[in-house]
């Protein structure tokens, strides 16, 4: 176990890398983080920031050498640097996993050899695979980059055939996944931490509703029966397992039909588990700092039902968010991440609004959240 006092690292200084810090903080851990921008929000709680690049050998061994163990907070971290930071300490999760989470044609292959479900798919790297893709899959399809997508970037929805290869071609013709557009009754996530001895812990299901592709609103517990947000956890614990997974990992899921598709693994905490940090006895950072040190899992009951909201640069809109229309919320909590310049999509930072009653705590989320626009 390395217990508080030790210093812990987390490669990558975005807000989950700000939040980890956070935890670890709280428990008495000295933290680094690396990261090339001087700005970033974890570079701002961290005790120490390395300014450098995610493969530059220096930076990489001035964190081993500073860390008991390193961490990650996003899944594009070369595996190489994992690999390379791994000879200086303990690093998870390892280089293995985020190698397959990184890349959705492995991801989906890694899902399909296990017997996970997902939505029909077939990979696609050049012209001629994608036509047989479509001859396969249909349309309407969705084509998305196999790497550097996220937040429904790199993403293009064919409606026709004939309209596929401009798709591809808008793509770059980059390797990508074509997978069958879906009738979504909900999106669900599990956030799951498993430790190095092999045992799971999952956090409440949440259900997620997205707007252009990016994650708006959160809200737990889920509205699904009992079986279902069983089978949902059970998934994502043989997620987790087929990997061999050690830290904490997100699993976010369509549901089809009643049945559940898995959509998208993610090797780190997930902005719908952010709820965590006010709903549940512990918070998915805190855990990440559990499995990280070798301790036991922190309870992951949930305390109230709470709805989650993002802050995204469009509300910023030239002028600073109403904050009193939340900040008069008693059973709102604000967090913001620390970032200078608000773009339009860019993650600012969340709320999370509790309250005794689910349908409530969404209710008066999605209000101050209409509020709050200047
Ligand atoms: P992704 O970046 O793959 O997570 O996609 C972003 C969002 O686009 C998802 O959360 C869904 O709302 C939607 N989406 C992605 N793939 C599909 C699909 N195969 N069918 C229907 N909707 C999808």
């Amino acid at each position: 176990m390395i217990l508080p006092g030790s210093t812990l690292g987390v490669m990558g200084g975005g807000q989950l890398g700000r939040m980890f810090c956070e935890a670890a903080r709280a428990l008495g851990y000295r933290t680094v983080t690396l990261d090339p921008d001087p700005r970033c929000p974890a570079g701002q709680v961290a005790d120490r920031q390395i300014c450098g690049a995610y493969h530059d050998r220096q930076a990489l061994a001035a964190l081993g050498r500073a860390c008991a163990a390193v961490t990650i907070e996003f899944e594009n971290v070369p595996a190489e640097s994992m690999d390379y930071l791994a000879r200086h300490c303990l690093v998870a999760p390892g280089s293995g996993a985020v190698r397959i989470c990184r890349d959705r044609i492995l991801e989906k292959g890694f899902l399909r050899n296990n017997g996970l479900p997902t939505a029909p798919f077939a990979a696609v790297t050049c012209v001629a695979e994608l036509r047989e893709a479509i001859r396969a899959i249909g349309t309407p399809a969705l084509l998305k980059t196999a790497t550097g997508g996220y937040d429904g970037k790199g993403q293009h929805t064919i409606l026709d055939a004939d309209r596929a290869e401009t798709a591809f071609q808008g793509l770059g013709e980059r390797p990508s996944v074509l997978e069958r557009r879906v009738e979504l009754d909900k999106e669900l996530s599990v956030v799951v931490a498993r430790s190095a001895g092999g045992e799971s812990s999952c956090f409440p299901v949440a259900e997620n509703r997205h707007s252009g592709g990016i994650l708006d609103t959160t809200m737990v517990p889920a509205r699904i029966d009992a079986a279902l947000a069983r089978q949902a956890s059970r998934l994502a614990t043989r997620v987790a397992e087929a990997l061999d997974y050690v830290g904490v990992l997100a699993v976010e899921f369509f549901v089809v039909a009643g049945e559940l598709l898995i959509n998208e693994i993610a090797p780190r905490p997930h902005n719908s588990g952010h709820y965590t940090l006010n709903a549940t006895v512990t918070s998915q950072f805190e855990q990440q700092v559990r499995m990280l040190c070798g301790l036991p899992a922190g309870d992951t009951r949930l305390l109230s039902p709470v709805a989650m909201v993002n802050l995204l640069g469009d509300l910023w809109d030239g002028s600073p968010p109403k904050w009193k229309h939340l900040l008069l919320q008693p059973q709102a909590k604000l967090y913001l991440y620390g970032k200078s310049e608000a773009r339009p999509g860019r993650k600012m930072g969340h709320f999370n609004l509790l309250h005794p009653d689910p349908e409530e705590a969404l209710r008066i989320a999605t209000e101050v959240q209409r509020r709050l626009k200047p």
